[in-house]
């Protein structure tokens, strides 16, 4: 989160849950017609719910950055036959995410991550992203899509109670619940076919798509070998939403090749290689990072520990917690001197035009970590039952408040969150100097320098040549050519 100035009331979303459609065919199976339009509906839906998912996925990267991923986009696009394609009917937002996806949402709106781009080693390989996600869209993959795991109990009777209560809604993760769905392993070969045909047709080198895959693949093992963090996360990456099999790099290859322009198209590397230099990549320092199961935020100096099998999702306005027997978010608001009408405010904004209905107790006042704080529980009625609401309000300084809403099962109060409130506490002047970010910084071969060498200045205390080699497609025997670049990830100056 950044310093948000004011308590906005977000919008209640309108999730895109997925309506269970009937097996229609899909582009593919009705062979190489141009695909339909996007429909007026889906946009203006997509569109609706687009301020609010790129706030909650970190802003939007502006820019001349972001401005060149729209144009590789819009190329892709073009190719893809969808009427108005290559004439902005598609969106392509570059999120300033930590977490490596990309993802796609029905009404043209494409969303590709800053922690996606840095992994890549050409503009070819960003153009087989947006064309696999554009492909999503094209085969309309989100109709009769099924909810996975990843809507928790809890997350559901939320989800069930927006219709009860209003603004309910917007706590915690229901935005990555509509859009974090996983597709089906057909889906994902259906994508990657249609992703491969389209960068083709725009001129890219199809090898490109096997070689992100790759690349992906080799993140992803990395990511499970813990790599020294082992972050609580609850966004997922992109093997959860797009699942890698183990032949989907041989079976890209194949289509790859069967195109006849394998090692033939635009690769654009040095122009790509251009555009991430200096890119962040983790988490970014300004908005707090997640650290295990701390969020730690240095221009702040607050940090705090979730508890453990909660995920952590850091949004602009607001950090959401979630696990199987609750959620929470951790926010600010206006703040007069008084917690007391500071909680009442805090109830107001969640439970909205229903909070007249809620009986509010007075709040209890105690002290966590030396910090004056407040709090109170309500119960709500739900449409599937009663669901405990309780907000925790710290004094923070004369001005400055901030707190915890949770949500639990009617009658188990704070419920999994009694530690979590509890852990609020002031970061030390070191500790928040020792948090700096982590940049993209791309260096030419001198002929001095061997992959082992390179790999010792990667900003990292762990896996330092696993890194380097993932985040470069290189092998540990690679031999490095005196003048090429090459990526490293370095420590940046905070700004
Ligand atoms: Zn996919």
């Amino acid at each position: 989160m950044k310093f948000p100035s004011s308590f906005k009331k977000l919008m209640a979303l309108s999730v895109s849950l997925a309506a269970i459609g009937s097996a229609t065919q899909s582009e593919a199976q009705r062979g190489q017609r141009a695909p339909r339009a996007i429909s007026q509906s889906a946009a203006s839906k997509a569109a609706q719910q687009h301020p609010q998912l790129v706030a909650e996925f970190g802003g939007a990267e502006g820019g001349a950055r972001g401005a060149y991923v729209v144009s590789v986009g819009r190329k892709v696009a073009a190719a893809s036959r969808v009427p108005g394609g290559g004439s902005g009917v598609f969106t392509i937002t570059t999120l300033n995410s930590p977490v490596m996806n990309a993802f796609a949402v029905p009404g043209g709106y494409v969303y590709i991550t800053r922690q996606l781009l840095g992994l890549m080693d050409d503009e070819a390989e960003l153009a087989s992203v947006l064309g696999h996600e554009i492909g999503h869209i094209a085969a309309r993959h989100s109709e009769g899509r099924q909810r996975t795991g990843l809507l928790s109990q809890l997350g559901a009777l939320v989800v069930g109670a927006v219709t009860g209560s209003g603004q309910l809604a917007q706590l915690a993760g229901q935005i990555s619940q509509g859009v974090f769905l996983s597709y089906s392993r057909g889906q994902e070969f259906e994508s990657d076919d249609l992703g491969i045909r389209y960068m083709t047709a725009a001129g890219y080198d199809p090898m490109a798509a096997p070689s992100l895959l790759a690349s992906l693949g080799a993140a992803t093992s990395l990511e499970a070998r813990g790599a020294g963090r082992n972050d609580e996360r609850s966004t997922p990456s992109w093997a959860r939403t797009h699942p890698l099999s183990a032949d989907r790099v041989r079976r890209a290859t194949q289509r790859a090749q069967a195109t006849g322009r394998a090692g033939a198209g635009v690769r654009n590397r040095d122009q790509f290689l251009a555009q991430v230099d200096g890119l962040l990549v983790d988490d970014d320092p300004r908005q707090g990072i997640v650290e295990g199961r701390d969020f730690l935020h240095p221009d702040l100096r607050l940090g705090f520990s979730v508890p453990q099998g909660y995920g952590i999702q850091n949004g602009t306005r607001a950090v959401s917690i979630t696990g199987s027997n609750g959620q929470a978010q951790f926010s600010t608001g206006q703040f007069n001197g008084n917690l007391s009408s500071y909680i009442a405010q805090v109830f107001q904004s969640v439970a909205g035009q229903q909070s007249g209905q809620l009986q509010i107790p007075q709040p209890r006042t105690t002290t966590v970590n030396g910090i004056p704080a407040a709090y109170t529980s309500t119960t709500a009625q739900t449409q599937q039952g009663p669901v405990d609401v309780t907000v925790f309000a710290y004094q923070w300084d004369s001005n400055t408040a901030y707190h915890f809403v949770t949500l639990t099962r009617g009658g188990s109060g704070l419920g999994p969150f009694g530690s979590l409130v509890g852990s609020l506490r002031r970061l030390t002047a070191n500790e928040a100097a020792a948090i700096r970010p982590r940049v993209i910084d791309v260096v030419t071969v001198r002929p001095s320098d061997t992959v082992r060498s390179l790999a010792s200045r990667m900003a990292y205390r762990d896996l330092q040549l696993e890194r380097f080699l993932t985040l470069n497609s290189l092998e540990a025997n690679s031999q490095l050519r005196p003048g090429e670049k090459v990526k490293l990830v370095v420590y940046g100056a905070r700004s």
